[in-house]
């Protein structure tokens, strides 16, 4: 008899294998909580036409990714291949609108029948965070921030934000006509792919990863000159909010996404340590979804992030090295320092709950200390001598970057080094694995 197999492109997690995820999982709840998104769960089955009506049928996705069936009583079923539509489904249906702002989270495995290789599989899991009924621009720079926040606390730093805006739909109908019009001129030019495209979605061939492609949509008309003004007003604030926030970011005119409910704000985070399935986040605004699914029209904006991208990426070197890693490691020289420095860690542990610092025990001179700080692969050296002990500082020297070791106030520290570490991850939330 031939061996059972899982179904091609759906992974199992073996013992051993669940404490990354756990850790990935409870550290992205705990910053969504912290920006107060609650979560929801829906079904992984839905009526097929949700996602036909939402997605687009012109889209990759519900052309010929989707797993569609019909089950015994001849309705069309399909295990969803994103999560956007059912949490508008949920909202709708529970009348969850009706009371002002909503921001939601989800997780959960989704489905695609794609090509499987490496960051593209058939089963794959995502979380995602989507604001209802804020048309601002300051809810995408929350969004956006948001995620930011979740890369710096899991240690991911080089991911680039790449940021470009569709402006209205009626805006992104006339640049599609601008571009079919150029596009249809150099036929001769277009691949197979963006032939079929230019009928069903011509705005995706903008995102062709064909290298023969590129002149031809080089020099194709952008997409930021037909934008309206309220969108490109819209935009700005958008982009002076990240500005005041230090969140960079690339304008990418191309940038289009591959889902049909998008308008004005669409962002994608993108590492390059993960060769052709370099997206790990991707998301945007889509102020018409709501009503297109039979509500009364609600903006919203949102992301999705793809779990086994982003656990590729930390196994991959580039992440902090797991959480029993120090943050920051304590260097006491002298008997007044280490008595010093006992009640100054004490009081810091209780400032920031889960904050891993390791205090030096056992004595001897800076140079040995420093040796063992550099080893422990913390962040950041707290030092404390005599000298610092008799004025009520600590100096604080970094120990990944080359910016200069400076002092501070006792009373500031905590202060300072929330300011470091902006989330402190509870390390207790992680011990054990698959446990749950
Ligand atoms: P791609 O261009 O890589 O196909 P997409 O535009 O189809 O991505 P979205 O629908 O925006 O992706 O999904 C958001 C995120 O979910 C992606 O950025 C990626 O991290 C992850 N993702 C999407 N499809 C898959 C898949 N088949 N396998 C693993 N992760 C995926
Ligand atoms: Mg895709």
């Amino acid at each position: 008899m031939e061996k059972l197999q899982a179904v091609r492109g759906m992974h199992d997690t073996l013992p051993g294998e669940a404490s990354a995820w756990n850790l990935l999982e409870q550290t992205l709840q705990s910053v969504l909580q912290s920006y107060c998104y609650r979560e929801i769960r829906f079904p992984i089955l839905e009526k097929t036409e949700l996602f036909s009506r939402s997605i687009g049928a012109g889209t990759d996705i519900v052309n010929k990714e989707m797993y569609t069936f019909q089950d015994r009583n001849g309705e069309f079923l399909t295990l969803r291949p994103e999560g956007t539509a059912g949490c508008v489904r949920v909202l709708l249906q529970h009348g969850l609108l009706h009371s002002g702002p909503q921001r939601i989270w989800y997780q959960g495995p989704m489905f695609r029948h794609e090509r499987p290789q490496k960051g593209r599989l058939r089963q794959f899991h995502q979380v995602g965070a989507e604001a209802f009924g804020i048309d601002s621009a300051d809810i995408d720079a929350e969004i956006i921030m948001l995620c930011a926040r979740i890369w710096h606390v899991l240690g991911i730093t080089d991911v680039r934000l790449e940021l470009n805006s569709l402006g209205s739909y009626a805006a992104r109908r006339k640049y599609r006509n601008l571009l079919v019009e150029y596009l249809s001129e150099n036929r001769e030019q277009l691949d197979e792919d963006s032939v079929k495209r230019l009928e069903t979605n011509p705005l995706r061939i903008l995102d062709s990863k064909n290298p023969a492609m590129r002149a031809v949509i080089g020099a194709a008309p952008s997409l930021l000159d037909s934008i309206d003004e309220e969108s490109a007003e819209h935009f700005a604030v958008l982009r002076e909010l990240l500005d005041a926030n230090a969140v960079s970011y690339e304008i990418n005119p191309r940038l289009v996404r591959g889902l049909d409910y998008y308008n004005r704000t669409v962002f994608e985070w993108i590492t390059d340590r993960l060769g052709a399935q370099g997206t790990i986040c991707a998301g945007g605004r889509y102020d018409d979804l709501v009503a297109q699914l039979g509500g009364r029209a609600t903006p919203g904006v949102g992301f999705a992030m793809g779990l086994e991208r982003i656990l590729d990426l930390m196994q991959s070197g580039t992440a902090e090295p797991g959480s029993d890693t120090p943050r920051v490691y304590q260097v006491l020289v002298g008997d007044a320092a280490m008595k010093n420095g006992i009640k100054l860690a004490e009081q810091l542990r209780d400032k920031l709950p889960g904050l891993r610092l390791l205090m030096h025990c056992g004595g001897g001179s800076f140079k040995s200390q420093f040796k063992k700080a550099d080893k422990s692969r913390a962040d950041y050296a707290l030092i404390l001598g005599d000298e610092e002990v008799a004025k009520n500082t600590v100096q604080i020297k970094p120990l990944r970057a080359d910016t200069g070791q400076y002092e501070i106030s006792q009373d500031e520290l905590a202060d300072e080094l929330a300011r470091l570490v902006p989330f402190p991850v509870n390390i207790d939330m992680f011990s054990g694995s698959g446990s749950g």
